[in-house]
């Protein structure tokens, strides 16, 4: 299994993922934390801010497409409430708790590594060099 990386154009993150049309491209359900769909933003009461969509979730061999946005540029959309926004910002947290050293990484941690940080994943990881 080839892991494949993509280095995100705005912070220059390196995350597992592809370039497809031109756009960094993911799996579903393993986006990085800050970017989230169009219903997602909608549901914490927000709205792109006029931004366009910056990368993409393709999943079931392509057939099924989301385009994903950024969620620092995204705005409050009018009446987002403030409970709102705490419940996305507390569900980023536990996306981004390693259950193995307990820190908190900046981005957001993938399930198929059992949500643990790069640091553990690699030191547990079984992989033979
Ligand atoms: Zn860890």
């Amino acid at each position: 299994m080839t892991a494949q990386v993509v280095t995100l154009p705005w912070n220059g993150q390196s995350w597992p993922g592809r370039m497809d049309d031109g756009v960094p491209t993911f799996g579903y359900r393993s986006a990085p934390a800050g970017l989230v769909t169009r219903r997602q933003l909608r549901d914490a009461g927000l709205c792109p801010g006029g931004q366009d969509w910056v990368a993409q979730l393709k999943w079931r061999r392509g057939k099924s497409w989301a385009a994903l946005y950024r969620l620092d540029t995204a705005k409050p959309s009018p009446g987002a409430t403030t409970a709102q926004l705490y419940s996305l910002w507390k569900a980023n947290q536990v996306l981004r708790t390693c259950t193995e050293c307990g820190r908190t990484a900046s981005y957001r941690l993938p399930k198929f590594n059992g949500r643990r940080c790069w640091d553990c994943d690699r030191t547990s990881g079984g992989e033979a060099a």
